[in-house]
């Protein structure tokens, strides 16, 4: 791909930078480090014109959003957290699949019994999704290990990513309420989109028909 402007690409590691991978391989973009193993942030790619930056799979929509990367691959639950300020999000890339569901365990106390207590790492996806149905609930803010709250009381129910249900049964929990579908997504820079608009548009291109193609 002959490109008329450089362009940076922010990725998360683990399975964002995997399952992308493939699809910027149908662009000619290949990384010249293995981020798991290179201490760099920024990669070289085989395309001169394109870098990618490494960093939080949280973090990608504010790289973008300020314009410190031109485009990058994030999560929908992410992008819900965000807000999506300064993005578009023109392409879903069908990849990172899972649902953002409500879990708790099997005899969860009815919602009027008394305001329950929500543990997440999703505040605002969650603090929206019981608004919308009345449902008065404690918000707990967490970074990680989610299914461990109802266990040990800190929460009645959690609002999580489910794939498998794996980790939700090995806690002895279970989905219980679906509040939407995730995949991740392109996401460009409201600038870039103008000022880099034929290099943009053209990568684009590439990346729908890998994802259309696959
Ligand atoms: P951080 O390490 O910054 O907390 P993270 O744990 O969310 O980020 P990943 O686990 O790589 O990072 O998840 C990146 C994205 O992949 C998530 O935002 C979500 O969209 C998707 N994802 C997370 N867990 C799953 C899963 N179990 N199955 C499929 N997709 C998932
Ligand atoms: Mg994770």
């Amino acid at each position: 791909m002959n490109l008329t402007a450089p362009l940076t690409i922010a990725l998360s590691k683990g399975r964002i930078f995997d399952q992308t991978l493939p699809l910027l391989a149908h662009a000619g973009i290949e990384p010249l480090d293995d981020p798991e193993t290179s201490r760099k942030l920024i990669l070289e790619t085989s395309n001169p014109l394109v870098k990618f930056v490494i960093i939080r799979a949280s973090d990608v929509p504010t790289y973008v959003q300020y314009g410190a990367a031109d485009l990058g691959v994030a999560g929908k639950d992410v992008l819900l957290e965000h807000g999506g300020e300064g993005l578009y999000e023109p392409l879903d890339l069908g990849i990172a699949r899972c649902r953002l569901m409500v879990a708790g365990r099997p005899a969860t106390p009815e919602p009027g019994t008394r305001r329950l207590r929500i543990a997440t790492k999703y505040v605002h996806s969650a603090e929206r999704y019981f608004a919308a149905k009345g449902q008065q609930v404690e918000i707990i803010k967490l970074y990680g290990s989610m299914e461990l709250a109802p266990l040990v009381g800190l929460a009645d129910l959690i609002v999580d990513l489910v794939e498998s249900g794996n980790t939700l049964k090995a806690n002895g929990l279970v989905p219980l309420e679906h509040i939407a579908d995730i995949s991740s997504r392109l996401v460009v820079n409201k600038a870039a989109w103008k000022m880099k608009h034929e290099a943009v548009t053209a990568l684009l291109a590439l990346l729908r028909e890998a994802v259309t193609s696959r």
